[in-house]
């Protein structure tokens, strides 16, 4: 089988991570039960996600049948640093990732409620909207066989890759979180959409969870009418849905009954775990049965990543998820 390459073009912060029995009120100070801190940032979460779900714990990179390069940016600074060695630990190649001198890294506050599991999050972009345009001229040559976007980049850099991307007839995966809605015509290079309610909600304009999973696939197969040929919407403890252009209804994959220590960074594992499957199995050799496949296992990888605290430290290894179906 031909080493394929994923290219994921997007934030890298450092986590830093509050756990509360509650989250305070307004006006409110709370003694926190732990504090830690971490890699994240979506775009280095979901290509730590893709390394290891790609390969067993412990093998070496070359068996993973994939490599993984990450493109961002980073400011000159210690969690810079600690970013990218993140990155490379988990056998990453960093050669894309920029250090924008004058800028700080990008942070995110996380809040974890230990009672429900539910997270909140402030995040200061920093580095990561310094990522222009003008930063991608081409893309990557060999052209990667997979591009992973999220939006905690500027709008304007993902919009011109998606652009160069459609040029090129690259495959593009799109994660579009934190949501907003897109231009219509940037749809018809994303091969695949993968959304949680909330992000569904605003990129299709409905109020969500009020509407019927029925309407919720008229309003889906809207994407899919504006070009998008797999949609995907995560439904947390509830699992997933899937969508793709062959199809006339709706299929949910049902979520694993799991207890809940931490959901941070679910979506970022189902995302990886989706993309390492998607872009081994080759495009335009993957049937229904497949697709389902792949959701499936990203389903299971993901509800891993929750019986665990942390963001990164939290994404499984290939062979910690079970492999059955794949
Ligand atoms: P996000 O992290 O982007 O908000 P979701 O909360 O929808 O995304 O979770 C993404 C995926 O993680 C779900 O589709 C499911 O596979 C898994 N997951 C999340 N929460 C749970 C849970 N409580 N139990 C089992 N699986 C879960």
């Amino acid at each position: 089988m031909p080493t394929r390459n994923i290219t994921i073009i997007g934030s890298l912060n450092t986590d830093l991570i509050t756990r509360t029995s509650r989250v305070p009120a307004a006006g409110e100070t709370l003694i926190t039960s732990s504090y830690d801190t971490g890699c994240g940032g979506k775009g280095a979460n979901q290509a730590v996600a893709c390394a290891r779900l790609s390969r067993e714990k412990g093998s070496e990179v070359k068996e993973a049948g994939c490599t993984i390069n990450m493109i961002g940016a980073v400011g000159d600074d210690m969690f810079g640093r600690d970013l990218i060695n993140g990155l490379v630990s988990n056998g990453i190649d960093v050669d894309g990732v920029r250090v924008k001198d004058g800028e700080k890294s990008g942070v995110a506050v996380i809040i974890v409620e230990e009672e429900s599991g539910e997270n909140r999050i402030l995040m200061s972009p920093n580095a990561n909207y310094a990522l222009r345009p003008s930063d991608f001229k081409s893309l990557p040559d060999p052209l990667p066989d997979l591009i992973i976007l999220q939006l905690e980049i500027p709008l304007i850099t993902v919009l011109h890759i998606l652009k160069l991307a459609r040029e090129k007839n690259v495959e593009v995966l799109l994660n579009p979180a934190p949501a907003v809605k897109l231009p219509q015509e940037a749809y018809s290079a994303v091969n695949h959409l993968i959304v949680n309610e909330t992000e569904a909600s605003i990129i299709t304009s409905t109020t969500g969870q009020n509407n019927s999973w029925a309407l919720w696939g008229e309003h889906i197969q809207r994407l899919i009418d504006l070009g998008v040929r797999h949609v995907l919407v995560t439904l947390g403890a509830e699992g997933v849905i899937y969508l793709d252009t062959g199809i006339q209804r709706v299929l949910q994959a049902p979520g694993e009954k799991v207890t809940v220590i931490d959901s941070t960074g679910a979506g970022d594992t189902f995302v990886g775990a989706y993309a390492g499957m998607l872009a081994k199995s080759g495009r335009g050799s993957r049937d229904f049965t497949c697709m389902m496949e792949l959701v499936d296992f990203a389903n299971r990888a993901a509800a891993k990543t929750v019986q665990k605290g942390g963001v990164q430290s939290a994404i499984p290894w290939r062979n910690e998820v079970s492999l059955e179906n794949t």
